[in-house]
């Protein structure tokens, strides 16, 4: 996967009108064109109405094939045209990224009655009752998929936890009481254990479960002909079941089926540890840069640029970690809300798209629009996919050696005749910086590819350029003539 680039192929404002399958099918050509090497499709599977984002999930085999709440489709379309999508992104070479939600389900056919007891929301270990009987939302038969695909019904003790007591109408975090149950081991401990997060909670160490789940994820693979996933909510989510249920599909899919985790937390510690538990088997979103560069973004000038790359996950484990600027849980009025600033934003993609490291995410909403407002930043990414394409080869030379202005060299490499380029980003004044690009390289002349600084460099007898940043802007320099 040469300096491949996924896109997050959804924001969380998308209009509800079921056409968003046929959007992706027509925009397949242009995504090849513009430099994307796989799409990271919304959830796909029936969800609470036409108005859910996927999140809040009811049926994963239903893919929008079955009337279930009050809808044959979701809110992005019915199967066969997601199939249809898929079948096109794959004509252009793109790959298709399934968002996996497996911690919850919502929605439930029907009531159960069963023993719980209410926990402490921010402690869940601490109880705060005597265990007693609750009536849940717990029951799935999926009367309109009538066993189709797999005749698992769901029950309260195939569940840790639910919110709401039917019978009272009182919300509160239950543990469901039973022979052998508990939360999860290998969770976050965040609130004592994170194993809860919402809805009916899906228990990974009941073995009907594990069985159920690993046969849909091999379903949902074949059904769809997926490349990969996107994994929900892992730190909610018992690490040894994720290992094993990666270990099914990739037997039944072949072991190069791809995985990126969304384990939100902005400690390098946790992922290490995560990472570590689950044999490194999956990649993981690089959320700790994405708060460095939320941080550089709001401090402006004050913000130590030399600091961008600490314990970001892609300076631990560059082979695991995708790099992203924002998504649909940090973009605003989002769960997770620690959008970027606008100003930063080319400075970020500029980051991701260029080094050496990692594998970078396009936000759908950064790249097109969220809600009806259009992106101002489509044209530099545009630039920057296409210098990633063309120049972005070879070593990476770091130069993090200044408050403000910071950068790197890639050297360029034999198959890419002329690639290379020099990076720089200013939060602060216009300034310049001395970078070697290599000796072998002096009396070129090169030119900022952005079109930001018209002037141009020539590359000294040693290999030096002094190359020059805009204030709050970045700046790609590349050799002229390639
Ligand atoms: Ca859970």
């Amino acid at each position: 996967m040469k300096n491949g680039v996924m896109m997050q192929y959804f924001e969380w404002n998308l209009p509800e009108d079921g056409n968003f399958w046929k959007q992706l099918k027509e925009d397949a050509k242009h995504l090849q064109e513009i430099g994307i090497t796989s799409v990271w499709i919304p959830p796909a599977c029936k969800g609470t109405g036409t108005n859910d984002v996927g999140y809040g999930i009811y049926d994963l085999y239903d893919l929008g094939e079955f009337d279930q709440k009050d809808t044959v489709r979701t809110k992005y379309g019915t199967k066969e045209e997601l199939k249809e999508a898929i079948e096109e992104l794959h004509k252009y070479d793109i790959s298709v990224y399934f968002d996996a939600v497996m911690n919850h389900k919502a929605g439930a056919d029907y009531t159960e009655k069963f023993l719980a007891i209410e926990v402490d929301p921010n402690n869940r270990d601490a109880p705060k009752s005597e265990p007693y009987e609750i009536e849940g939302w717990t029951g799935f038969n999926f009367p309109g998929r009538k066993g189709k695909y797999s005749d698992f019904e769901w029950h309260w003790f195939h569940f840790t936890g639910t919110d709401f007591n039917q019978a009272n109408g009182k919300t509160a975090i239950y543990e469901i009481q039973g022979e052998g149950k508990s939360w999860a081991d290998g969770v976050d401990g965040e609130n004592g254990n994170y194993d809860y997060l919402m809805y009916a909670d899906i228990d990974f160490d009941h073995p009907e479960v594990v069985k159920e789940m690993k046969k849909w994820g091999k379903w949902v693979a074949n059904e769809l002909n997926l490349d990969g996933m996107r994994l929900d909510a892992i730190k909610h989510i018992n690490d040894q079941y994720i290992k094993e249920f990666l270990d099914a599909v990739r037997e039944e899919r072949g072991q190069e089926f791809y995985a990126v985790g969304e384990y939100w937390k902005k400690d390098i510690n946790d992922l290490n540890e995560y990472l570590a538990a689950v044999k490194y088997k999956t990649d993981l979103f690089d959320v700790p840069l994405h708060y460095n560069m939320y941080s550089a973004s709001k401090k402006g000038r004050d913000y130590d640029m030399q600091k961008l790359m600490t314990d970001a996950l892609v300076t631990h484990h560059p082979e695991l970690s995708v790099t992203f600027v924002d998504n649909h849980d940090s973009q605003w009025g989002s769960s997770l809300e620690s959008q970027v600033e606008s100003w930063f934003k080319p400075l970020a993609y500029g980051l991701i798209l260029l080094m050496k490291e990692g594998y970078p995410c396009v936000f759908y909403g950064d790249y097109y629009r969220i809600g009806d407002n259009e992106s101002p930043h489509s044209l530099i990414i545009n630039m920057l996919l296409e210098a990633r394409h063309t120049y972005a080869y070879g070593d990476q030379h770091d130069y993090f050696d200044h408050p403000n202005t910071v950068g790197f060299v890639r050297t360029g490499d034999k198959e890419h005749p002329g690639s290379g380029l020099a990076f720089l980003m200013s939060n602060g004044e216009d300034g310049s910086k001395v970078m070697n690009v290599g000796k072998e390289r002096s009396g070129e002349v090169w030119y900022e590819f952005t079109g930001n600084i018209k002037d141009e460099v020539t590359i000294d007898d040693e290999g030096n350029g002094e190359f020059m940043v805009e204030g709050g802007n970045l700046a790609v320099w590349v050799k002229k003539d390639k």
